[in-house]
């Protein structure tokens, strides 16, 4: 059982390295945002309630978040482990992921920090906004989405921090030698592909 959890801002490459690291270890890949967007792309109920809050770079509200998660969690295809990739964003979803993994007796084994500069980001962000041409990569809402990440979901490092479990990344460079690194830190914290 392996408990990874992947944080940075938006544009960071959390979502590439998820999928890429969810391969490697055979674990699936959480992404909130991706579960979000599909719900908007298929219309349903939590879909329609999200798209709002989402096309103006807003978080979705963390009880319809926390109940989606949970709900993911308690899936099958969980028992080897997980890799949360966007969640959790607030302290409030920090408390949640907290109960609902001790309630199922598992744990967070490492956060990943990914790292860049502000201006890497934004030109990620324009380059992704012209290739997958997401309604929320326009430059307002960019903007929008990294104060809403300083000010909500930065401070969820220190709190990780003082449990000792965030290892620091760099995510500048090419998609293969971030995986690398991000494998290293694993490594060095005796999670072994295998596990
Ligand atoms: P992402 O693909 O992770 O950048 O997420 C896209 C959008 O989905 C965010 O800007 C939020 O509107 C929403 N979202 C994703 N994850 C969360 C979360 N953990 N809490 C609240 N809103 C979220």
């Amino acid at each position: 059982m392996i408990g990874i959890l992947l944080i940075g801002p938006p544009g960071a490459g959390k979502g590439t390295q998820a999928a890429l690291l969810a391969t490697r270890y055979s674990i699936p890949a959480i992404s909130t945002g991706d579960i979000f967007r599909k719900n908007v792309a298929d219309e349903t109920p939590l879909g329609v309630e999200a798209k709002g809050y989402m096309d103006r770079g807003e978080y979705v509200p963390d009880s319809l978040t926390n109940a989606l998660v949970k709900d993911r969690l308690s899936q099958s295809d969980v028992l080897n482990g997980f890799l949360l990739d966007g969640y959790p964003r607030t302290l409030d979803q920090v408390e949640k992921l907290d109960e609902f993994l001790a309630q199922s007796g598992t744990k967070l084994d490492v956060v990943v920090q990914l790292t860049a500069d502000r201006e890497e980001l934004v030109s990620r962000l324009a380059n992704r906004a012209e290739q997958q041409g997401r309604t929320d990569d326009t430059p307002e809402v960019i903007r929008k989405r990294q104060t809403i990440y300083e000010q909500q979901t930065a401070p969820l490092i220190d709190v990780y921090a003082s449990r000792s479990l965030v290892a620091k990344v760099d995510g500048l460079g090419e998609v293969n030698v971030v995986t690398a690194r991000i494998s290293e830190v694993l490594n060095a914290r005796g999670l072994s592909e295998d596990a």
